[in-house]
């Protein structure tokens, strides 16, 4: 079955506009499916827009690991979120996206995962990525989203500037 936002008034149908969700955004929440289990983690992320795909770091065990054994596929939120409007509506942009998720095992590719996750994530990227030595990166887990559908929805951003603003 194939579903399509339904209120074509606040669909994005910008390539750009969706991806630049995704670049501008701290984390997204990713649901994972093992069997008929659901499973659900936020995740601060990197956007590569080159390869269109999502990087994260995180601990070299756990439930979201063990799922990912099971089952890489994912479904996943990223969301800019207004609060409530003078209307006492609620104002937000999201995109969800699905993809299929992967440990990064190459070292090259290590490194250039976490330059991409520290320049989104952080306030002064050149600096803490200075610290980072090749020995500790090594070791540190790495994963990828590689995402094959995106879809956007805005309501009500409340004011145009700051939209602008959040998504630049
Ligand atoms: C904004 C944000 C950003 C984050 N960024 C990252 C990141 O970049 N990398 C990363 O690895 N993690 C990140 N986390 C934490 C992440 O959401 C998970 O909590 C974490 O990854 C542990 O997942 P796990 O499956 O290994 O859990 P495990 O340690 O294996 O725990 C399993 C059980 O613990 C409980 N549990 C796990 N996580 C949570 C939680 N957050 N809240 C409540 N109960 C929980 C569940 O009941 C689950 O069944 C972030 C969380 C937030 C809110």
């Amino acid at each position: 079955m194939s579903f399509h936002v339904r209120r074509k008034d606040r669909e994005i149908t910008d390539c750009e506009e969706l991806r630049q969700v995704l670049k501008s955004t701290k984390y997204v929440t990713v649901a994972l499916c093992n069997q008929d289990e659901p499973y659900l983690v936020s995740l601060s992320h990197g956007y590569d827009d080159a390869n269109n795909c999502l990087y994260f770091h995180c601990a070299p065990e756990g439930k979201k690991l063990e799922f990912l054994k099971a089952n890489s596929r994912v479904w996943g939120q990223a969301l800019l979120d207004f609060g409530v409007t003078e209307e006492c509506d609620y104002a937000y942009t999201s995109v969800h996206f699905s993809g299929k998720m992967s440990l990064v095992e190459d070292l090259v590719e290590k490194q250039h995962a976490v330059e991409v996750l520290v320049r989104q994530v952080s306030l002064n990227p050149e600096a803490k990525l200075a610290k980072i030595k090749l020995e500790k990166l090594e070791k540190t887990t790495m994963g990828r989203i590689d995402v094959d559908y995106m879809s956007g929805k805005k309501h009500q951003s409340p004011k145009p500037t700051l939209h602008k603003m959040l998504l630049h």
